[in-house]
């Protein structure tokens, strides 16, 4: 508390001595958070930037969805750092919107509240079995190995079977498979969580299957993640001639479409160059396509356990000029056992209390960051903007935020500069958060105390050669952050 009363006075002494009066709040300390803060702070010499995260330690998916042998992606944390360091920016870790402070609130304290808290949750497939023991979504997964507080106890069972299931073929995909795939000498010198590494130095997974309902054509996975898998150390490569086969449809989409005719390149090149079989004990990555899963199947023994999944076997109708080849089913099924399936079909935003929000299409509904309001979806709400995930869905690279954050940025320039919906009386922006947040006795975490985090996840990760070993609970997480 005293480190708390000691940022409450600072903020007081800063806002009654300077002339800063544009109080921005934005929620969510990922890529499109931080992008927002520094075009924000770059635009608006008189606004003053809080950051507010529900977790104690900021970076958002650089932190808990790059995979951790994507070190050179995770880059970007030094000029996000250099934003959190700026005078006129503060981060307050530890802060759930919806539950340590509303929505509503939030938007009395300050004239500009930016939503950038991504999407974390999953799409559902909505098919029988999907509730079985070992049928994991990919970002459950992905956020167990990148040592998040919430999953670092998710356990997946790693070790009662050898084949894996990921259903999908994006990139988070390719990541959940090359971790498992991944000889885990190559992994044990990044700063993956250290139980994950644990269990996957014990893993008996040899065989993943990634399976897309569509053809090699759309894949969605980019060359360059593509490129990275099929390079894995004494790797069996298995994709069936048959599904290489192109129609006229698929040779019209990979004409516009650079990234679609690099992909099946790779997918037609890796084929051809694989043995016709496995070497005793090699590991296996085997590409299935048009194949659509249709029910989950329980083992045998009864357990509650996943044993497998029925797929129905498909065929692609539709335009293929606008890319829009769909999945239609053939009423052909097969089975395909597993003891593991990751579900990586796609992340979900959710809602907050008093959002309006677009459930069919999982965004906040807005014009080109400007949320607009429940009724309807009409007319723009004041002072409320989005970006990143939460505005125009689950897709895109760690800089697709940035050309985000510079429109959503410019929206509300020129809502200033127009007078138009950004209230001009005086708000009370930090010191009414801090203060609110006080009377609820949350332990706010601010940039120094993350920098304790950092610190001391550093000092671990150096005495086994690792980058860092993460703090991968709430407790421990805290309990550092304020000593
Ligand atoms: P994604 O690229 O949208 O891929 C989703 C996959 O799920 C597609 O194969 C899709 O197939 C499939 N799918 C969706 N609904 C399905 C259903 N009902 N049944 C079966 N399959 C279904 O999403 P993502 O992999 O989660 O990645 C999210 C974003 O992060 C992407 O933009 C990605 O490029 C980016 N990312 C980048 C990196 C990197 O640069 N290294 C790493 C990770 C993520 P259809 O095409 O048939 O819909």
């Amino acid at each position: 508390m005293a480190i708390f009363r000691a940022i409450y006075s600072s903020a007081r002494n800063f806002s009654s001595a300077t002339a800063r009066s544009l109080r921005v709040c934005v929620v969510g300390s990922g890529p499109a958070g931080f992008y927002t803060a520094e075009k924000m702070l770059k635009a608006h010499e008189g606004a003053e930037v809080d950051i507010i995260d529900r977790l104690p330690t900021p970076f958002g998916l650089v932190r808990s969805g790059v995979a951790p042998d994507h070190p050179e992606t995770k880059i970007v944390i030094n000029q996000f750092s250099r934003v959190a360091h700026n005078e006129r920016c503060s981060f307050f870790g530890n802060v759930s919107l919806g539950s340590s402070i509303s929505l509503s609130e939030l938007r009395q304290f300050y004239h500009v509240v930016v939503l950038a808290y991504g999407a974390e949750s999953d799409r559902a497939l909505g098919i029988p079995g999907e509730d079985l023991n070992g049928v994991h979504s990919a970002r459950e997964f992905v956020w167990w190995y990148n040592g998040h507080p919430d999953f670092s106890n998710l356990a997946p069972d790693l070790k009662s079977t050898d084949t894996a299931i990921v259903l999908g073929q994006g990139n988070v995909a390719l990541d959940v498979a090359r971790i498992l795939l991944k000889p885990p000498t190559e992994l044990a010198i990044t700063d993956i969580a250290s139980h994950a590494l644990a269990a996957l130095k014990e893993s008996s997974i040899r065989k993943v299957y990634l399976v897309g309902r569509r053809g090699p054509v759309q894949a969605a996975c980019t060359a360059k993640e593509l490129r990275e898998i099929l390079a894995i150390k004494d790797l069996y490569v298995n994709i069936k001639e048959t599904d290489l086969l192109k129609t006229s449809a698929d040779e019209e989409e990979m004409k516009t479409n650079r990234i679609r005719r690099r992909v099946f390149e790779l997918l037609s090149k890796a084929s051809s160059s694989s043995a016709s079989r496995p070497s005793p004990g090699q590991r296996e990555l085997h590409f299935t396509f048009f194949q659509k899963p249709e029910k989950f199947l329980e083992s045998n023994d009864q357990s509650g356990h996943i044993g497998g999944v029925n797929f129905e076997k498909t065929i692609l109708k539709g335009s293929a000029s606008s890319g829009n080849q769909i999945a239609a089913g053939t009423g052909e099924y097969e089975d395909l056992e597993c003891g593991l399936v990751l579900k990586s079909i796609g992340y979900k935003s959710v809602p907050v209390d008093g959002l309006p929000f677009d459930h069919s299409k999982g965004v906040v509904p807005n014009i080109r960051g400007r949320v607009l309001s429940s009724s309807r979806f009409a007319q723009p709400e004041g002072g409320l903007y989005v970006c990143g995930w939460l505005k125009r869905g689950p897709t895109g690279i760690i800089g697709t935020n940035l050309y985000d954050a510079e429109e959503t940025v410019a929206s509300i320039s020129d809502d200033i500069e127009k007078r138009e919906r950004i209230s001009t009386s005086t708000k009370q922006g930090r010191e009414g958060l801090l203060q609110l947040l006080e009377s609820r006795k949350i332990q706010v975490i601010t940039f120094s105390d993350w920098e304790k985090i950092d610190s001391e996840e550093k000092r671990r990760g150096s005495l086994i050669r690792k980058p860092r070993e993460k703090l991968t609970t709430w407790k421990d997480l805290l309990e550092v952050a304020t000593r």
